[in-house]
This record gives C-alpha cells, sequence and structure tokens, in this order.
C-alpha cells in the first residue's frame, strides 16, 4: 500500500540520503528508447496505448499488485473439502487483478483484433514488455495466449470457439465449458521428463475415439506445463507414426472435467506467481489440430510467437532495473557527491543504458518483422527472433545484477523489487528453447532458409559504412557465414549477428552518443567486460540525458 507521509525524524536519527519513490510514474512515457521506437515502427496508434497502459501499470496500486502475487504464491488444491477431485489452482485476488488488468489491455490479442495495424506484434511485444515491468508471471498465460492463436488457425472447424473467445476476450478465471465463458486462456504442454528440448522423445500417446471427427484419447504426461488453469491446451502426443498437435479443454463441451491431472506445481527459483505443473494424461480427451504426424509443424506456430514474447519480458526486466537503478543513483549521496555524479557509477549506468537501448531497438524491429506483409520480413522473423531471444535472455541476469549492486545493500534485500526481478532474469533464455538449442535453430535456418540470410544481410548492410568497427565486425560475420558454420561455433555466430543487428540499428535511429559507444564497446576484440568500462571519449552526458539524468 502506498504509505501517506512517512516520518523522518525517528527518535535515535533522521532518515536522509534515501532515494524518492520509484512510483507512481508512466513506465512508457519514461522510456525515451521505447517510445522512439515504438513511434517510428508502429506510430501514434499503439503511442497512446501504450501510454494509457503506462500510466496504470506505473501507479502504486498496480506495483503493490505486483508485489503481493509474488508474495503469495498460488497453491495446489488437488481436490476439494469432501474428497472430489480438482486438480486446480487457488491464486491470490492480486493474481487474478493482474491477469484482468492485461486482458482489459489487449495484450493478450491487440494483434488479432488489430489486423491491419502497422506494428501490431510490437504491441504486444511492447505491452508485454510495460506489463512486466510491474509483474511478469501473468504475463507467461498472456503470452501464451497471444501464440496460440496462429496454431489454433490451423484446424477452424474445431477451434473457432476458442479463437472467439480469445480474440476480444476478457478474464474469466473460473473453470467451466468455453461457450459459457467471457474469455479463454490457453496454454502449452509440450516438454516430458524423458526430453525437453527434443520432443521426438516425447512418450504420450494419442488413441483415436471410434466415431469421433478428430477426438482422441491421450495417454501419459507432461513435466512442465505452466499455468495449469488454463482452459485449453497445445500439446504433443504421438500418432499415426509420429508427434501430432492436439487441442486439450480442461471442461469438456458436456460441462464434465477432463481427465487431466495435475500431479503437483513446481518450486520455483522465481516466476512465482505464474504456476507451472507437473500433469498426467489419463485417456484425456483431446482434438487433433492439422495433420497426424505433422504435430510439430503446428505447434513451432506458437512456439515462434512466444518467442516474440520472451524479448518483451526481457525488455521489462531490463527496463525496471535499469529506472530502479537510475532512481536510486540520483536520489543518494556518498562521499560529498549524489551517486550519479560519481565518475565511475556514471560510466556504469551509461553502459547499462547502452544495453538497454540495443535490447530495445532489436525487440522492436523482429515485433515489425512479424507482420507479415512482406515477404523478407516473414524471412527474417523467422531468424531474427531467435537471434535476439539468444542475445537479449542470455544478457538478462548479469544486466540486472549490474543493476542490483546500483543500489548497494538495499537492491539485496526482499522489500526492493531487484531480488524478485534477479530471480525472474534467466527463466527468459531456459524456454522456448535454451541458449543452445536456440543456437542451433539458428543454424539450421542460416542452411535451410537462403531468403532468411539475404533479408539478414540486407538488414546488416544498411548500417554499413556508419562506424569502422561496425564495417570490420560486418566482414568477419561474411566469413564466418560464407561457409556452413560448424555447430562447435553456433553461440558464436548468434552473438555476433545479435551485436550485428543491435550496432545497425542503433547506426540508423539512435543519437550518435549511444550508437558510437556501442559499437565501440560492443564489437570489437575486447573480450571479456564487465559494465562501466566505457572508452575515453564516450559521450556520458549525452547517453544519460536520455534516462532522464
Ligand atoms: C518455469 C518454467 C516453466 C515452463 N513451462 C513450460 C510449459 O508451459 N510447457 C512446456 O512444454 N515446457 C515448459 N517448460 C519447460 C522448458 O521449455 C524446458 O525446460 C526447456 O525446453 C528445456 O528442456 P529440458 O528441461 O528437458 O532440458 P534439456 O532438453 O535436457 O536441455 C538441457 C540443456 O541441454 C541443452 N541442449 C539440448 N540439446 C542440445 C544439443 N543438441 N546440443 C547442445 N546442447 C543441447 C539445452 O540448451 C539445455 O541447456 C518450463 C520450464 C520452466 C523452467
Amino acid at each position: 500500500m502506498p504509505s501517506h507521509a512517512p516520518a523522518t525524524h525517528l527518535e535515535t536519527h533522521e532518515v536522509t540520503n534515501q532515494p524518492g519513490p520509484f512510483a507512481p510514474r508512466n513506465l512508457y512515457t519514461t522510456d525515451t528508447a521505447l517510445r522512439e521506437a515504438v513511434r517510428r515502427e508502429a506510430g501514434d496508434w499503439l503511442d497512446s496505448r501504450l501510454e494509457r497502459l503506462g500510466a496504470v501499470v506505473g501507479s502504486e496500486r498496480v506495483i503493490e499488485l505486483g508485489e503481493q502475487a509474488n508474495r503469495f504464491p498460488p497453491e495446489f488444491a488437488p481436490f476439494d473439502r469432501y474428497g472430489r477431485r480438482l486438480d486446480e489452482v487457488r491464486f491470490h485476488p492480486a493474481y487474478h487483478e493482474l491477469m484482468a488488468l492485461a486482458m482489459e489491455h489487449h495484450i493478450h490479442d491487440l494483434p488479432w483484433i488489430e489486423p491491419e495495424a502497422k506494428g501490431r506484434h510490437i504491441g504486444h511485444m511492447a505491452m508485454l514488455a510495460v506489463f512486466t515491468e510491474a509483474e511478469a508471471g501473468t504475463m507467461c498465460p498472456i503470452n501464451m495466449t497471444y501464440a496460440s492463436v496462429p496454431a489454433l488457425r490451423w484446424q477452424p472447424d474445431v477451434t473457432q470457439p476458442w479463437i472467439d473467445r480469445i480474440i476480444g476476450g476478457g478474464y474469466d478465471a473460473p473453470l467451466r465449458p468455453i461457450v459459457e465463458k467471457a474469455g479463454v486462456t490457453m496454454g502449452m504442454a509440450m516438454t516430458e521428463k524423458q526430453g525437453g528440448s527434443d520432443v521426438r522423445a516425447n512418450a504420450t500417446r494419442a488413441f483415436p475415439v471410434e466415431g469421433g471427427a478428430r477426438h482422441y484419447r491421450l495417454v501419459g504426461h507432461k513435466w512442465f506445463c505452466s499455468a495449469p488453469m488454463s482452459d485449453g491446451f497445445l500439446t504433443l502426443a504421438y500418432a499415426g507414426g509420429d508427434l501430432s498437435c492436439f487441442l486439450v479443454p480442461r471442461i469438456l463441451p458436456d460441462g464434465t472435467r477432463n481427465s487431466l491431472q495435475v500431479m503437483r506445481i513446481k518450486d520455483k527459483l522465481g516466476n512465482r506467481s505464474n504456476a507451472s505443473a507437473e500433469i498426467e494424461y489419463h485417456d484425456t480427451q483431446a482434438w487433433l489440430l492439422g495433420e497426424e504426424g505433422r504435430g510439430v509443424n503446428v505447434i513451432i506456430d506458437m512456439v515462434h510467437h512466444t518467442r516474440l514474447g520472451t524479448l518483451g519480458s526481457t525488455l521489462g526486466i531490463m527496463r525496471r532495473a535499469l529506472a530502479e537503478a537510475v532512481n536510486h543513483v540520483s536520489g543518494r549521496a556518498a562521499f560529498q557527491k549524489k551517486l550519479i555524479d560519481q565518475p565511475l557509477m556514471r560510466g556504469v549506468i551509461a553502459d547499462l543504458a547502452l544495453e538497454y537501448e540495443a535490447a530495445v531497438a532489436l525487440a522492436v524491429r523482429v515485433g515489425a518483422a512479424f507482420d507479415p506483409e512482406d515477404g523478407a520480413d516473414a524471412a527474417l522473423a523467422r531468424l531474427a527472433v531467435a537471434v535476439a531471444k539468444y542475445w537479449l535472455t542470455k544478457r538478462n541476469p548479469g544486466f540486472v545484477y549490474e543493476c542490483m549492486e546500483c543500489l548497494g545493500g538495499g537492491g539485496y534485500v526482499e522489500e526492493s523489487p531487484m531480488p524478485r526481478l534477479f530471480r525472474e532474469s534467466p527463466i527468459n533464455a531456459i524456454w522456448e528453447g535454451s541458449g543452445n538449442v536456440i543456437a542451433l535453430d539458428i543454424l539450421r535456418t542460416l542452411r535451410r532458409a537462403p531468403e532468411a540470410v539475404e533479408a539478414l544481410s540486407a538488414e546488416l548492410a544498411a548500417g554499413a559504412g556508419g562506424d569502422r568497427a561496425y564495417d570490420a565486425a560486418l566482414r568477419t560475420l561474411k566469413e564466418q557465414l560464407s561457409g556452413a558454420p560448424e555447430e562447435a561455433r553456433g553461440r558464436q555466430v548468434a552473438e555476433r549477428m545479435a551485436l550485428l543487428l543491435q550496432a545497425s540499428l542503433l547506426i540508423r535511429h539512435a543519437p550518435a552518443a549511444v550508437a558510437d559507444a556501442f559499437c565501440a564497446t560492443r564489437l570489437g576484440d575486447a573480450g571479456a567486460r564487465l559494465f562501466g568500462v566505457l572508452p575515453r571519449d564516450a559521450d556520458v552526458a549525452g547517453i544519460l540525458a536520455r534516462q532522464g539524468v
């Protein structure tokens, strides 16, 4: 709760030299990098939506809801008080309020309700980012619901009632038949105990139900199934000799419970407001999407779109951490100076700001490529979302840690949001394809999709001539890509492509202070480096001005 006029004159001392409260603030309009990119790539329609969202989620009330939803994590409710089976999860009221708010702002369906709008997928990604600053866990079901639509569209005769309740739907939590609901949320269950990345190791089997069109029963389990209170799940099981994709409703059309059993919920490092379950299918009823044995093609459409959400979530975590660091160092003095005026701290914050500026530029460019009007962009989207996911999500824990240290000891204490942000920071690298798997995916695309390589080359060529370090790094990457890079070089290729894409975007769109310092620090062969090591001639004041200091 916001505290009215906390006392600063205490019996033994005065409370001084502490920064002002973080909230309320508009989490979008105070973010120069994101706002500029959104205005450039999408325009006013999205700017005004984000402005409204930024004010709401930056309010003291919503920031507090985010804390509560994580302080009081979900509880497993396997049975009701009479011993009847439920397989449900109970959430704190703050979680429900946050879910309702996110759906009210259409984070789950913006590109589908605005199918013609330029930058509609940037809309999903950027709104998810801004919301994540207040609360990250709820964005898992919101992102999966958004991403389910392209996969559901493979089989509209089965899924239209679901699509109709996702697009334009509001949050309607209690489980019941979807025809009675004002909106539905969706999950995705692929990972099994014996194999996660390698989905072909799945052991779950599907058996056709006699006389039922596309109707099957599933037998098996899933080792991770987040948001288990979703109304439906897309899942993989073997049928017809290969993996097939199925829609599994929690409640069957006749109103009875489907036999999807929740075995337990995971005790996780972070992401605590969101429940992640282990589930079993006991003759669970399911409906086939697409052809038997072609399930990976269907679910990959969902995975592709969830990857965009991992970029939004990463931006949100970065932004909140950076903004908290800036707030602290602007309000606290040490050794006779405000921290932000100490040369070393200026370098650290400026370097973190560069990292954030580059992350925004890349994520927004990838979001733009998700608008499929243009064939080159469609090709770029598949490659660039993997490149961006690889780099941004893997850099996140180090970034948040450095922001945390800017707050000193207070940043390590649970009253501050920094421990929660830190615990949240590794997850986006793990789910939707872990680092190595993403690197392998990138190599596969390079080998099999020359149109994606062409689109990437065009994007990189647009930055050429703007910076000497950039031109040299681009030559090195071209040499590397001219032969098929071997598997063991996968991470190196992914990293180089990400840095060059970021630099190319900054050279074209960011102020020189940002682009020059980014190229000077990220593209050379400086080797291992920590944040805060900028060249002597870096325009630190120019970089910091964009952070409001
Ligand atoms: C909080 C949370 C929520 C989740 N929610 C869901 C969910 O809702 N639905 C769902 O289906 N899954 C979910 N997952 C599971 C997640 O997607 C998997 O954990 C992830 O895909 C990795 O699979 P795995 O755990 O089986 O690891 P493995 O596949 O065993 O991989 C272990 C490591 O080996 C690496 N690796 C794999 N193959 C190779 C290779 N060929 N070469 C080099 N390295 C390799 C991986 O990159 C990884 O680092 C969730 C996970 C977490 C932590």
